[in-house]
């Protein structure tokens, strides 16, 4: 079937996704708790039809989030943003079951607009769990939350909940239950006076061998411990190891090490793996052929990674790099003018469709 469509592209496996969807049940109906889909990480909306199957709505950052998941996904529309504009406001009001505010500034400014909404507070729990600091929202002089217990007890009359975000690619269940029990003990008073909690992202709990039991039983406690709906966020958990971008070598060239440059570009098309300087995993048997694997864009650390491979590589081969579904589409660019991948879904059925292809026109259009 790759044969046909031509590379790069991005192709999604619903039945991959499927695997981690139905994770996503299982803790919904051990724990009670809610998950909506961070749009921030995965925003291909020709897979919500499946993905809202399982999952009870859609977060956004921004208003575009918002309405996009509003239209196409449909369920729960949860609005958050690090901070609203008036005209942000305005549109939300209409389309958000609920609007988490970044800070109490906000929320009172906004506060008598949509004081029929359902209102919620980002809290900062000044703990966290990351491997960097760029997306650590615990780090020095951060601006994501609210972190005085006082000033939160003090708009306790306008919230009807409250949001922690504070795990990156948290994989190790005990770091995340420690450090919930800590939120708990410290905002005991909030808590106890709200009705819904979100615990955010970044939790790998749909990954092979994370202890999904033990994961519920903590959310359950937590929701009957303080008598609170549990929210999770997850974006990367849902999509983690459902989609691959399939590149094409175009050449091998050397210098001291032999460096094979496919038809795509991690700055353009997978823009995360270098903002931190990550390398690009693929799927391929391993072995003593050794490779940098690089893009066609004229940056020169535009390199997705150096691979020992069974198989040599020469022009034509074709190079399939995994995970390829979190924060690459939501990120992809045209620097360069290098030609977009398209977007391709293997349906449950074992279809393939190619959902998005991207001509000269989408370059043109993007600027004028
Ligand atoms: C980024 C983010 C998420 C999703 O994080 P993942 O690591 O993709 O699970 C959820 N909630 C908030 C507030 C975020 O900023």
């Amino acid at each position: 079937m790759d044969k046909k469509v031509k590379t790069p592209y991005y192709l999604i496996d619903e039945e991959k996704l499927l695997k981690n969807l139905k994770k996503i049940k299982y803790v919904r109906e051990c724990s009670g708790a809610k998950s909506v889909l961070a749009l921030k990480c995965f925003s291909t909306w020709s897979v919500f039809g499946l993905i809202s199957k399982y999952m009870d709505g859609t977060t956004s950052s921004s208003f575009y989030e918002a309405k996009l998941g509003y239209e196409k996904f449909g369920k729960e529309t949860h609005a958050f943003s690090v901070a609203y504009c008036e005209d942000d406001i305005k549109s939300l009001k209409n389309i958000s079951d609920k609007i988490i505010f970044n800070s109490v500034s906000q929320l009172k400014m906004f506060y008598n607009k949509v004081k029929h909404i359902k209102l919620g507070l980002r809290i900062n729990p000044g703990i966290s769990y990351s491997h960097f600091d760029l997306a650590d929202p615990a780090r020095r002089y951060s601006r994501l939350g609210v972190i005085s217990e006082e000033r939160i007890m003090s708009v306790l009359d306008k919230i009807s909940g409250v949001m922690f975000h504070y795990n990156c690619e948290n994989d190790d269940f005990k770091s995340f239950s420690d450090m919930l029990d800590k939120i708990g003990l410290k905002y005991e008073k909030v808590l106890n006076k709200i009705e819904w909690v979100s615990l955010g992202g970044g939790l790998c709990f749909t990954k092979d061998k994370y202890p999904l039991n033990e994961f519920c039983k903590k959310l359950k406690n937590f929701s009957e411990k303080y008598n609170v709906q549990v929210y999770l966020e997850p974006g990367e958990a849902v999509i983690t190891k459902s989609c691959e971008l399939v590149t094409t070598v175009l050449d091998v060239v050397k210098n001291v090490k032999d460096i094979a440059i496919v038809d795509a570009s991690i700055e353009a098309h997978m823009l995360d793996l270098l903002v931190y300087r990550t390398s690009a995993k693929i799927d391929a048997k391993k072995g003593n052929n050794e490779y940098i694997i690089a893009g066609r864009s004229c940056l020169a650390g535009d390199i997705f990674g150096e691979y020992k491979l069974a198989n040599k590589l020469k022009v034509g081969s074709t190079v399939r790099f995994a995970d390829a579904a979190g924060y690459t589409m939501v990120k992809k660019n045209w620097f360069n003018g290098v030609k977009m991948p398209s977007i391709v879904v293997k349906r449950l059925d074992g279809k393939v469709e190619i959902i998005k292809k991207f001509l000269y026109n989408d370059f043109l259009g993007n600027l004028s």
